[in-house]
């Protein structure tokens, strides 16, 4: 879906403004409220992947992917509330979220389970999963956008992606998939997509998904694509 490109910019460059020059301030969140039109239908669920004993992928520098999913995961939540959006996080801290289990694969079980049904719980949700990838070729990079078995998702995924490799990752090739052998992707009844937001193992990548800069850029670009989208369904 093309249309309205002009209004993407538009929010695009009103919250890199708002985020850039007064950071989170009080101020900013009722003067962008009070001016954009906004979809209230949905809740936002966002999800930071992985966390606690289950740390994910290993960055080059050692780092566990989850506490770079929870803190882009924190902004973005920041960001939809900015734009008037309810939301939910499945996790808020560095922390699994199991019921059961003894085992390290019996916990993680148990924690996507608990994510499947905070998910099935929620009304009228969108779920935006967040991760980071990681090859053993530190030359992969580039944002890739995941999206569950149906038509709002698939074409979801395709704005951001479209966006994310316009304003984040300019000439890169990334393309959307369906998400395959994904348990909470492929459990949960509302739509979906899963953001890999970049690759660990990629050194000049890696330091920019840590840096705030790179961070607030990327959910800007998030943010306003979701919102452009819902505001148009
Ligand atoms: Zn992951």
């Amino acid at each position: 879906m093309k249309k309205g490109r002009g209004w993407l910019w538009f929010y695009g460059l009103t919250i890199a403004a708002v985020l850039l020059a007064a950071d989170w301030g009080s101020r900013a969140v009722t003067a962008v409220a009070e001016s954009q039109p906004l979809s209230r239908r949905y809740c936002i669920l966002i999800d930071p992947g992985h966390g606690g004993e289950d740390g994910g992928a290993i960055s080059c520098t050692g780092l566990a992917e989850s506490a770079y999913n929870l803190e882009i995961s924190l902004r973005l939540n920041d960001l939809f509330h900015l734009l008037g959006y309810e939301t939910k996080m499945t996790r808020t801290t560095d922390t699994s979220i199991y019921t059961t289990g003894q085992t390290l694969s019996q916990k993680k079980m148990s924690d996507l389970k608990e994510r499947v049904r905070i998910a099935n719980e929620t009304e009228n949700t969108l779920l935006l999963s967040i991760h980071q990838n990681n090859f053993p070729d530190s030359h992969s990079s580039g944002a890739q956008v995941f999206y569950c078995d149906n038509a709002f998702s698939k074409e979801l995924a395709g704005i951001l992606q479209d966006e994310l490799r316009e304003q984040l990752n300019p000439g890169g090739h990334r393309a959307i998939k369906k998400v395959n052998g994904v348990y909470l992707m492929e459990h949960i009844l509302c739509p979906g997509v899963l953001i890999e937001c970049g690759f660990l193992s990629n050194p000049a990548e890696e330091a920019q998904l840590r840096s705030p800069t790179y961070q607030k850029k990327l959910v800007c670009i998030i943010g306003a694509s979701v919102s452009q989208y819902l505001s148009n369904t």
